[in-house]
């Protein structure tokens, strides 16, 4: 097995999620002291009692931001202040302290400026920063944990799909659903994940590399895509339509997302947030009027959307392959996290 704290792993081969660089921030919660005892240490396991109340109860909420290399050769993280906040309404959500954003801030900085010389300057590798918090109580009582522990650890990354962007196929998800109103699905907690696996792994055997999650009632709304949103492309050229499924309360307000309908309303494209069934996308592709459509996220950046399967018929978008809209976004985008264009909205940290 290939210990956590060799680095050649991290630098040569950067997978999803394994290449993990050689530190890990740590901070506690009590009810007498507040937030204590941060600071960094070696990655090394930890030591739980086995009834942390975390584990049991589903007390987990995390975050997921990248740091790039910038132009002048130092490193750079995107927009960490809004994880910051996601992160404090994912805890709201799931009745746990709140953890100041300068103190989520400072977690995350400790660790890039241990580690970020593990970070290679090949322009398609980046590190992943994930911060994690969960209740530590050792205690079975169904009640939030009194005690927390905020860890931020990071991995070097590459492509989430692997390093050369491809489009990818898509599986509709039509019996299960994602969240609920109500529910969950708007914040980042672990509970979210785990129940998708299924799902995620039926649109693998069915030969697509993810699974489009609907609403959970009449499941015919476009929610999002497996940890990504999901953008359309209405028309051609500089007067396209660009449009994202609005933020119902049960999908997963992306700071991607975000980023995306900022960038493309400064380069002209008209942007909306409008419901999309799946029979109207695939009635859009059909007729040509839907000509592309891409994910989004801190993962996965910005990547085509090619072929829709669905029990109600399969389809194409556009040509399958990646489209003149969907790469100027992504460049565009790309180009701002490494610095290679002025910060004018002030997203680097
Ligand atoms: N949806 C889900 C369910 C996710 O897990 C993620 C990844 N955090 C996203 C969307 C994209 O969010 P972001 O752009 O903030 O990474």
């Amino acid at each position: 097995m290939t210990s956590v704290l060799d680095k050649t792993t991290a630098v040569k081969a950067p997978g999803h999620g394994d290449a993990f660089t050689s530190h890990l921030y740590s901070l506690r919660y009590s009810p007498d002291l507040g937030w204590h005892d941060g600071g960094l240490q070696p990655l090394a396991d930890l030591s739980l009692h086995p009834a942390t109340l975390g584990l049991h109860y589903g007390q987990v909420i995390f975050e997921g931001m990248k740091a790039f290399r910038q132009q002048d050769g130092s490193v750079a993280v995107f927009r960490p202040w809004e994880n910051a906040r996601r992160f404090n309404r994912s805890g709201a959500r799931l009745a746990m302290p709140e953890l100041p954003e300068h103190l989520y801030v400072e977690g995350v900085d400790a660790v890039v400026a241990a580690d970020h010389g593990e970070l290679s300057d090949d322009p398609d590798h980046s590190l992943y920063l994930r911060p994690l918090m969960f209740g530590t109580d050792a205690n079975l009582m169904l009640r939030p944990s009194e005690e927390y522990l905020f860890l931020v650890m990071a991995f070097v990354a590459g492509g989430f799909f692997g390093d050369v962007v491809r489009p990818v196929s898509v599986l509709v998800s039509r019996d299960q659903a994602r969240a609920m109103p109500g529910g969950t699905g708007d914040v980042k907690c672990a509970a979210n994940y785990g129940p998708s696996f299924v799902a995620q792994r039926r649109a693998q055997q069915a030969g697509c590399q993810q699974v489009v999650w609907l609403d959970s009632a009449e499941r015919r709304w476009v929610e999002e895509m497996g940890g990504m949103n999901l953008f359309f492309v209405r028309g051609n050229g500089p007067g396209a339509e660009v449009f994202t499924t609005p933020l119902t309360g049960t999908l997963l307000p992306g700071v991607t997302r975000d980023s995306l309908m900022r960038v493309a309303a400064r380069l002209g494209y008209r942007v909306a947030e409008r419901p999309v069934s799946v029979d109207e996308w695939r009635a859009g592709c059909e007729a040509g009027e839907i000509t592309e459509v891409f994910a989004c996220g801190t993962a996965a950046v910005v990547t085509p959307v090619g072929h829709v399967k669905d029990v109600e018929g399969d389809f194409t978008v556009g040509d399958g392959e990646m489209g003149p809209v969907t790469r100027t976004l992504r460049e565009a985008l790309v180009d701002l996290q490494r610095g290679r264009v002025a910060d004018v909205d002030g997203w680097l940290h």
